[in-house]
């Protein structure tokens, strides 16, 4: 298959640093759109796989999957797109369309396993694909995004990942007006939970360990913040909330969040992938009826239900801009939860 070349910034090893870096993206087929990225969220998911923190990582890494861009070429059979539009792409960019997951529009649960948009299996080239810290990439419509025209565009980006990550659970264990959400950790993810939540008539709780980001939080507007280091604070919302959305992506003990769940309350994981070392205590799930479950991002058609929910309400995270060249020190102020909320990447500082 015909490709071209363009700049992107990624790793070697998973002891490298990013750099800049040459990769293939496919010329145009039928069905695809070429994006020219003008802005590149940054997601923890980057970090732990551009250090092989989940296993499986395939070097070069070029990660990236909150993309926003404008169309630069479109394949002869596209309909959903025209040169020049605005387009986002999130997580996924491709997956079979033909089990019972894809067909219920739930691609991230694809039976036959989505294609990720960074090291996922390449259909096409015989490579693993390559996400957003680039100049360019090229998708298939189905999995490419219509942006709401009145929203800051450098802001859409996080929304394609952390904005969709937390809206699919709170859509799916049905969050309204009057409901008790908590939110366990501010990041991206968690800022985004918040104000989805908020947006959706939740009455909202964060849990942070961090004092310095309660003021923060309020502004975003959580009702309340639980430091969850501080037994007496934990102990004041024992059985209260309808859900919980664990960001944290580190393992960390659950049971203390799990005993703050309402009967019938759910707590689901976002974060962490792995194995939980400090095990579940079951008395508190079984003696209230008490879930603990799981999420992974959302689907194409609940992506852009978010994107128009979020124009609607005027929805947006807070962004801190950096230059692609800025990339490795963004990692380590990520690892030590200094981001408030979401890291930004100007992608013209790639193309210059
Ligand atoms: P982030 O911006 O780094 O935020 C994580 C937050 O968790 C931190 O700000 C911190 O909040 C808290 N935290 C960090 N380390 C902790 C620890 N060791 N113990 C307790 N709390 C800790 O990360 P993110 O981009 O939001 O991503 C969060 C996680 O979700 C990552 O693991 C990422 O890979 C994963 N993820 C999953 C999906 C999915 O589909 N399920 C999608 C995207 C990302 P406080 O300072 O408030 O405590
Ligand atoms: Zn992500």
């Amino acid at each position: 298959m015909s490709s071209f070349n363009v700049k992107a910034y990624g790793a070697a090893s998973k002891e490298a640093e990013l750099v800049e870096m040459q990769i293939d993206r496919r010329e145009v087929k039928p069905f695809d759109i070429e994006i020219d990225i003008l802005y590149c969220g940054v997601c923890h998911s980057d970090l732990h796989t551009a250090r092989n923190d989940w296993g499986g990582t395939r070097y070069p890494s070029v990660p990236g999957h909150e993309i926003v861009g404008r169309i630069t070429k479109v394949g002869e059979d596209v309909t959903k797109f025209k040169v020049g539009d605005l387009a986002g792409v999130g997580c996924l960019v491709d997956s079979c369309q033909e089990c019972a997951s894809c067909k219920q529009d739930l691609e991230q649960y694809c039976l036959n396993g989505f294609t990720g948009t960074y090291n996922g299996e390449d259909k096409y080239l015989n490579q693993q694909t390559f996400g957003g810290y680039s100049e360019k990439v090229v998708v298939d419509e189905k999995f490419v995004l219509s942006i709401p025209e009145n929203l800051d565009l450098k802001a859409v980006a996080p929304l394609l990942c952390a904005g969709i990550t937390t809206w699919s659970p709170l859509k799916h264990w049905n969050v309204k007006e009057g409901s008790k959400v908590a939110v366990v950790g501010l990041g991206g993810l968690g800022h985004m939970a918040i104000k989805l939540a908020k947006g959706l008539g939740a009455e909202v709780t964060l849990f942070s360990r961090s004092p310095d980001k309660i003021q923060d939080a309020l502004d975003l507007g959580a009702h309340k913040v639980v430091i969850s280091t501080y037994d007496n604070e934990m102990e004041a919302v024992q059985g209260t909330f309808d859900l919980i959305i664990d960001t944290v992506p580190y393992d960390h003990d659950i049971n203390p969040y799990v005993s703050t769940l309402n009967i019938n309350g759910t707590l689901v994981l976002v974060g962490y992938i792995g194995k939980m070392e400090d095990g579940l205590a079951t008395p508190t799930m079984i003696l209230g009826r008490r879930t603990v479950a799981g999420s992974v991002i959302g689907g194409i058609k609940e992506t852009q239900e978010m994107l128009d929910f979020c124009g609607e309400h005027n929805i947006l995270p807070e962004i801190e801009m950096i230059k692609m060249q800025d990339i490795n020190t963004a990692y380590e102020r990520m690892l030590k939860s200094d981001v408030r909320y979401r890291f930004v990447i100007d992608m013209q500082s790639l193309k210059d």
